[in-house]
C-alpha cells in the first residue's frame, strides 16, 4: 500500500518514529488515493509517460503524506510534520516510479485488442528485467503492471492479460493475497508450466472479451 510506504519513506528522512496513531493518518489517505484516478499511459514515447508517470505518482504522495502529517501535526500540535509528509510523499512517490523503471522498464501503452477500452493496464519491458527474463515468452504481472520480455509478442501479452484478469477482475475474486501466493505455492507443488492457474489461462483472457469489449 502505497500510503504505508509514504510514511516509511517520511520517518526514514527525517528521523521520526512510527506511531500507533499513525494508521489513523495512513488509512485516511489509502482510502483517498484509492479514489483518485490511476496513472495512464496515454503517450506514444515510453521516456514521456515514464516522467509522466513519475510526476503523478510524486503529487499523489504529496497529497498522501500531506493527509497523514496533518494529522500527525494536529494531534501533537507541531506543524513540521505536515510539512515533512508533503516532503516525504512525494520523495516516496517519485522514488516508486524510478524504481519500477530501472527494473521493469518505463510505462506504456499497447493496444492488444481490437477495441481497447482497458487503459489502466502499463506494459512494461526492458530494465533489468531483461536480465531475469531473457527469453520472448517471459513475463511477470503485478497488479496494473504487465512485465514481457518482448512486447512484440502477442502470445505472450495475452497471457500476462490473463493474469491482470486473474488478479484484477471482480468477477473472479481473486484480488491480490488469493493470486500471488496460491501461484507460488502451486509453482512449488506442480511446477511452473503445471500449475492450475497457468493452466487454463485462456479462459480468464477469453471471459475479459466477452464480458468487458462485446457488449
Ligand atoms: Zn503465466
Amino acid at each position: 500500500m502505497s500510503a504505508t510506504t509514504n510514511s516509511i519513506v517520511t520517518n526514514a528522512l527525517f528521523g521520526g518514529q512510527f506511531r500507533l496513531q499513525d494508521f489513523a493518518g495512513i488509512m485516511t489517505s489509502a482510502t483517498l488515493l484509492a479514489g483518485l484516478p490511476r496513472f495512464t499511459a496515454r503517450y506514444s514515447k515510453p521516456f514521456v509517460n515514464g516522467m509522466a508517470e513519475a510526476g503523478y505518482n510524486s503529487l499523489r504522495g504529496a497529497l498522501s503524506g500531506t493527509v497523514t502529517g496533518g494529522m500527525r501535526a494536529a494531534s501533537s500540535h507541531n506543524i513540521k510534520y505536515l510539512w515533512q509528509g508533503m516532503a516525504g510523499g512525494a520523495a516516496s512517490g517519485l522514488a516508486r516510479s524510478a524504481l519500477m523503471d530501472i527494473v521493469f522498464g518505463l510505462p506504456q501503452n499497447r493496444e492488444i485488442f481490437t477495441q481497447n477500452t482497458n487503459n489502466e493496464i502499463l506494459y512494461r519491458s526492458g530494465g533489468l528485467g531483461k536480465f531475469f527474463f531473457p527469453e520472448s515468452g517471459h513475463g511477470l504481472t503485478m497488479g496494473y503492471n504487465l512485465y514481457v520480455a518482448d512486447l512484440n509478442n502477442t502470445q505472450s501479452l495475452e497471457h500476462e492479460f490473463g493474469h491482470y484478469v486473474q488478479v484484477n477482475d471482480p468477477h473472479y475474486d481473486y484480488g491480490a493475497s488469493r493470486f500471488y501466493v496460491p501461484i507460488l505455492y502451486q509453482y512449488l507443488r506442480y511446477g511452473i508450466n503445471k500449475s492450475p492457474l497457468e493452466q487454463n489461462i485462456n479462459d480468464y483472457y477469453e471471459h475479459y472479451i466477452k464480458f468487458h469489449l462485446q457488449q
